[in-house]
């Protein structure tokens, strides 16, 4: 437990911090997608500089060992100062970070972890054009060859909506190497480099013009069996791990930055003379009680993770709490906004910094998919939490 004198002693120090080193003008200097990745590679490495990218690490990486409490400020300053999210290492320093912590081997952790710290970046390959909410069926296949320097899995099959893939250096890869018997006994988890030859990656054009995910097609890929994670067959564990950081600890940074955004809603208030309407001030309210009713969630969460007694599921809650509050936060700022608004939304956490309401309002909806959809939360928590009967395989919509 912090005490509230450090804690106070944190925010000013962090705020101190900000104010000297936070990027001003960043959405208007990020034009093209190369500034776009400059700008979050250099502001990454200056958070890693100044001790406030990998809070939730181990307190033997650098910035790394604060308790939940300082977490939270952190995040919550990062945002009140209008911080670019960190969406092009995210995945590195959450999913791939809690997978190489919880399920790698020491040497991978030594390989890799210090990497993620000079800004390489990861990307997660495991939905395919017919594997997203049933992920277990995915067919990318891996043969395992041997090679003179060490054997290698050659690898052919294609993923998708892999966020941030052309910008990535490795991927966290799920492959199937046994088709026989269940389709979670068949699949192994690979640490593969992007750069490797037979990887081609192709964005995908979203409807609002970013291209935040891509296509991946791998052509007799060639991955060194010491990058495996896991055992061979047993990469779905492995994958829980990623998932349930994904769906945990992601969402516990971006429920406390919508927490310190929520001055922009007050603000977006006053700049349209609305302080004295009712009705305004109510939905306000509402929403302030929900945004902090999603952070103990999330509070909750972390701290059952951190005492080894996370339950099945209770990642899922997270996950389906933020992305309902996400989408109020949006479409409260676009009610209030209108169309003036349209270009001056101070922050996004639809993942696309676009400064815009109504583009963070589409792009609300995606939360309700990434990471495993509304839908499928809700069949976890009811199957694997509330031991309600499994829904019938192979149903069909009549
Ligand atoms: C913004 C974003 C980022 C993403 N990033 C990545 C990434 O980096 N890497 C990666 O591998 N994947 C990524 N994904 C993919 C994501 O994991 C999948 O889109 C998701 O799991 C859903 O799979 P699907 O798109 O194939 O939809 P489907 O599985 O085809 O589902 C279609 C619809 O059917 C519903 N449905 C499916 N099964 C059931 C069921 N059993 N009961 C009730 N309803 C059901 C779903 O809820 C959904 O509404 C991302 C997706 C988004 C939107």
């Amino acid at each position: 437990m912090t005490d509230q004198t450090t804690l106070d002693a944190l925010r000013t120090e962090v705020r101190i911090w900000l104010a000297a080193n936070a990027p001003k003008g960043w959405r208007q200097a990020e034009q093209t997608h190369e500034q776009f990745a400059a700008a979050q590679r250099d502001w990454f490495l200056k958070l890693v500089e100044g001790g406030y990218a990998i809070p939730h690490w181990p307190a033997e990486w650098p910035g790394g060992g604060r308790s939940l409490a300082e977490q939270k400020i952190i995040y919550e300053e990062l945002a009140k100062a209008d911080t670019p999210r960190l969406l092009l290492s995210f995945v590195s320093t959450f999913h791939a970070a809690s997978t190489l912590m919880e399920c790698a081997s020491e040497e991978q952790r030594a390989r890799y972890l210090p990497g993620i710290l000079k800004g390489e970046t990861w990307c997660q390959g495991f939905s395919e054009p017919g594997a997203g909410s049933d992920l277990a069926a995915l067919k990318c296949r891996a043969v395992r060859e041997t090679r003179a320097d060490g054997d290698v899995y050659v690898v052919s099959g294609q993923k998708i909506w892999s966020t941030m893939a052309q910008y990535a250096d490795k991927c966290l890869l799920l492959v199937r190497t046994n088709s026989d018997g269940v389709k979670q006994a068949g699949i192994t988890f690979l640490l593969m480099d992007m750069k490797a030859k037979g990887v081609t990656v192709r964005p995908i054009q979203q409807i609002q013009g970013d291209e935040e995910f891509c296509e991946i097609f791998l052509d007799d890929v060639e991955v060194s069996v010491a990058d495996r994670v896991g055992e061979e067959n047993k990469g779905w564990a492995v994958a829980q791990a990623t998932l349930s950081s994904e769906r945990g600890l992601t969402l516990m940074e971006l429920s406390y930055r919508m927490r310190g955004a929520l001055s922009y809603v007050a603000e977006l208030i006053r700049r349209h003379g609305r302080e004295a309407d009712t009705e305004v001030l109510r939905q306000f309210g509402v929403l302030s009680a929900r945004v902090d009713s999603a952070c103990a969630i999330a509070d909750q969460f972390l701290e059952n993770r951190m005492n080894g007694i996370e339950g099945l599921g209770d990642a899922s809650i997270v996950k389906l709490t933020y992305s309902r509050v996400l989408r109020e936060y949006a479409l409260l700022g676009l009610k209030i906004g209108g169309l003036d608004e349209q270009y001056r939304a101070p922050i996004t956490f639809g993942d696309l910094n676009t400064g815009n309401w109504m583009a963070d309002y589409m792009n609300s909806y995606a939360w309700t998919i990434a990471g495993g959809s509304d839908e499928v939360q809700r069949n976890i928590i009811a199957e694997r939490m509330l031991d309600m009967p499994r829904e019938p395989k192979n149903w069909v919509v009549a």
